[in-house]
């Protein structure tokens, strides 16, 4: 696995990768614009040379832009689907413009309409969006969740079955957070919980389109249905799972993001135990 964090944009996007750098990624993800406002500024040729200038630099290129949290492409509100279908787009050709290969998002909540109507409508939005953004390289990852209030995704079902329904497959894939994936009930504690989890994953998504994973260990219990993120080892997850993760010949060129508490000081941590659980350094 190649290990990495999300860092901050705060100054400008090409501040990112000095961050990344800083705390020993490997690879990184990124914001392109404040997650929590539907405002899109303008992205900057200047900025987009100078964040190309530090990757090359520095040497470490970052995997995954993570879409703003108030997209939800499933929402039955007119208003806030097209809203949420226009950030996805936007985010695409930004991702594109800065050579970032996946875009990360949450599948959507379907706000009382039911699980049915949130998997067909994020399929149908998904269509939209890959066919209108067809000119670029960007794949799009749907993030597996915790399954808190009336998100769908908590199943490795309701990703199958929205890629069934997605016409350009090659630019679909999935993502799977572990604090999400162990909140919503799937083990993966033990080397023979982890294989059943593993195996079970294989058959309904397939290793294939698992483009990336984010690692955060929970706070809550396994499917307490909550998201609630800890540092690696520090959790209910516990360290385990993490060493066989980063040592699991499926997913060696697989990047592998960190979301946990702690700011810089934590991510270095962190980031220095999953590198020291490598049987290969
Ligand atoms: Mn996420
Ligand atoms: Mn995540
Ligand atoms: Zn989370």
């Amino acid at each position: 696995m190649i290990l990495g964090a999300h860092v901050s944009i705060a100054g400008g996007i090409s501040k990112s990768v000095e961050r990344a750098f800083e705390i020993g990624c490997e690879t990184f993800q990124i914001f392109t614009k404040n997650q929590m406002q539907w405002k899109i500024p303008v992205l900057k040729d200047s900025e987009i040379k100078k964040f190309k200038e530090n990757v090359a630099k520095l040497g470490v290129s970052p995997a995954t832009v993570h879409s703003s949290y108030l997209v939800n492409i499933a929402s039955p509100d007119k208003k806030t689907r097209l809203r949420s279908l226009n950030d996805l787009i936007a985010d695409i050709n930004r991702a594109d413009k800065l050579g970032i290969p996946y875009l990360v998002f949450h599948p959507g909540a379907h706000k009382g309409k039911g699980v049915r109507y949130a998997l067909d409508t994020i399929a149908e939005g998904l269509n939209e969006v890959l066919f209108k953004t067809n000119n670029t390289k960007v794949t799009v990852l749907m993030e597996t969740t915790a399954g808190e209030g009336t998100n769908v995704g908590y199943k490795f079902e309701h990703l199958s079955y929205i890629m069934n329904r997605v016409e350009i497959r090659n630019r679909i894939g999935v993502c799977i957070d572990t604090c999400h994936i162990f909140a919503a009930g799937y083990d993966i504690r033990s080397k023979h919980t982890y294989r059943k989890t593993m195996n079970f994953l294989d058959t309904v998504i397939g290793f294939e389109n698992i483009k990336a994973f984010h690692l955060n260990d929970s706070k809550r219990e396994l499917g307490s249905r909550m998201d609630r993120h800890e540092e690696i080892g520090k959790g209910k997850i516990g360290i385990k799972a993490f060493e066989l993760l980063v040592n699991d010949h499926n997913f060696e060129n697989v990047p592998g993001i960190l979301e946990t508490p702690g700011g810089i000081d934590g991510y270095k941590r962190n980031i220095s135990i999953l590198k020291s659980l490598r049987r290969w350094k």
